[in-house]
């Protein structure tokens, strides 16, 4: 992989950028941002994009689009050429939001233009979970899996995280940061190459009659063949453009393409892919509104809301101090009320040892939730935006998670809330009712006893000299040898065990 820094639209670089997206059918997209919201619009301004190019084995050129220093009405008409041309397929790890922060950062950046759609679009998760289904029979897993963790999985490559919250807008880029950024983009072109043969073999066996028609026959022979077919088409791609630019009317505007793009056409097997998996990103307005102006809009048809709003708008992001805060007479203990959208994340904080509690009953009304907030002195976290609205609750005590996986909810609420995470709160607390632990570890005999009529304990722990734990509160047993999950959080790294132990 070589790396290219395009700074500018009269460099070499963005010369040879024009030449990779004129030669590549398969192209990979990534964007970093800097996570604080500018006070002009609420989606984060994006200032690098990534951009991996696949030119044929072992060749792929990755370009690192400076988007604090190119010119962008100058280079938006080449992006959004390659996202909506039919001859390149476009992979991503949930792009949609990168798409939306990008429209957003060039319109500001002076561009009349938005991306409202990319074309020929596959996501990574989406492949993967299918590939999951289809060897292992295995449903797709309810979270998504990090990017980290498909690359471990299928690469064995570890994606260094440590650089994901680094200041991407600072310039200029450090190497470190560089080769982050371009690894990010062109793992994902590793990542198709394990699935390629596997979508390939899976739509042929699928979908005979598919094959054998025709021109098929000869684009389904060896590579060779297929290489001369897609010259020719490409030839002839030209021609056709070259009338078009010459203002030449083609029937119909069957081919009214205008295209700053030189494309070769997908070879055949690609095209396979492309016609059963590909998908189609596509910006509503809505999308590119940013939250705050939609919220503005609000205000101004509805004075009625104008006071809960502003309350909305102040709780998007968080502000101390919290209610066990000792400067409000709290005992410093962290608590938490998870509502229903955040209920797993519970599990994942009692691990760390911190005080979980869910609402007792599966569907409570906010009324409800809000109550016990107040009354037991916990923060609620929700997902919910309409929950910010309620009046009762000061903003110093419901906070809205923004990260969708549960280990980075974990760490969000972890940094958000400054908790401090000792080895020894590890394993203090049931996962499964929020209950502490009694203090000493129970032996063997004790634990048979307290299991009894209740739980079992497999006839395999019992020579292993294991020590137990019980819950006060629902007198669940756990044991030392639980399976432990590994969870990397970045800088913090943490054990987490789980209930289901087999032998
Ligand atoms: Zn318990």
């Amino acid at each position: 992989m070589k790396i290219y820094l395009v700074s500018s639209t009269d460099s070499p670089e963005f010369t040879r950028l024009k030449c990779s997206f004129a030669r590549s059918t398969v192209i990979a997209l990534d964007a970093e941002w800097k996570p604080q919201r500018s006070s002009t619009s609420s989606f984060p301004i994006v200032t690098l994009l990534q951009v991996a190019c696949r030119l044929g084995h072992d060749s792929d050129d990755v370009f690192l689009i400076d988007l604090t220093s190119i010119h962008l009405p100058s280079v938006w008409e080449l992006l959004n050429d390659m996202f909506v041309s039919p001859d390149v397929l476009k992979l991503g790890f949930r792009f949609k939001q990168d798409l939306v922060y990008l429209s957003s950062t060039f319109t500001q950046g002076g561009c009349d233009g938005r991306f409202h759609e990319v074309k020929h679009y596959m996501d990574i998760t989406g492949i993967y979970n299918h590939l999951q289904h289809k060897r292992f029979g295995r449903k797709a897993p309810k979270d998504i899996k990090s990017l980290a963790a498909i690359c471990k999985e299928l690469l064995d490559i570890s994606l260094s995280k440590e650089l994901q919250c680094s200041d991407w807008s600072h310039r200029p880029l450090t190497e470190e940061q560089k080769l982050y950024a371009a690894t990010d983009a062109h793992c994902l072109l590793q990542i198709f190459d394990v699935f390629k043969s596997n979508l390939v073999e899976e739509i042929t066996s699928q979908d005979p009659k598919h094959i054998n028609v025709g021109l098929k026959d000869i684009l389904n022979g060896s590579d060779f063949t297929s290489k001369i077919v897609t010259a020719k088409l490409c030839k002839a791609a030209d021609v056709i453009r070259a009338m078009t630019q010459n203002g030449q009317n083609i029937a119909n505007g069957m081919v009214s393409r205008k295209t700053t793009l030189n494309t070769m056409p997908m070879d055949e097997n690609l095209l396979k892919i492309v016609r059963k998996y590909g998908e189609r990103i596509l910006l509503k307005e809505s999308d590119l509104l940013p939250r705050i102006s939609k919220k503005k809009t609000r205000r101004r048809t509805s004075l009625k809301n104008e006071k809960t709003d502003k309350h909305l708008v102040c709780s998007m992001d968080w502000q101390g101090p919290p209610p066990w805060d000792s400067s409000l007479g709290g005992d410093g203990c962290p608590k938490f009320l998870l509502d229903v959208m955040v209920e797993g994340l519970a599990k994942h904080l009692r691990c760390v040892g911190i005080d979980a509690a869910v609402p007792p009953s599966k569907k409570p009304d906010s009324r409800k939730l809000l109550d016990q907030a107040l009354k037991e002195k916990r923060v609620l976290l929700t997902r919910d935006t309409k929950l910010l609205r309620h009046q009762d609750l000061a903003k110093h005590q419901i906070y809205r998670v923004k990260s969708l996986l549960k280990n980075e909810q974990l760490l969000e609420v972890i940094e958000t809330f400054q908790l401090k995470i000792s080895e020894n709160q590890l394993m203090s607390r049931c996962t499964k009712c929020n209950g502490k632990f009694v203090q000493k570890p129970l032996t063997i005999e004790e634990a048979i006893e307290a299991a009894k009529g209740f739980q079992r304990i497999p006839n395999c722990l019992f020579n292993k000299n294991l020590e137990f734990w019980q819950c006060m509160n629902c007198h669940q047993l756990y044991w030392e040898s639980f399976r432990l999950l590994f969870v990397d959080l970045g800088s913090l790294k943490c054990v987490v065990m789980s209930e289901q132990t087999r032998c």
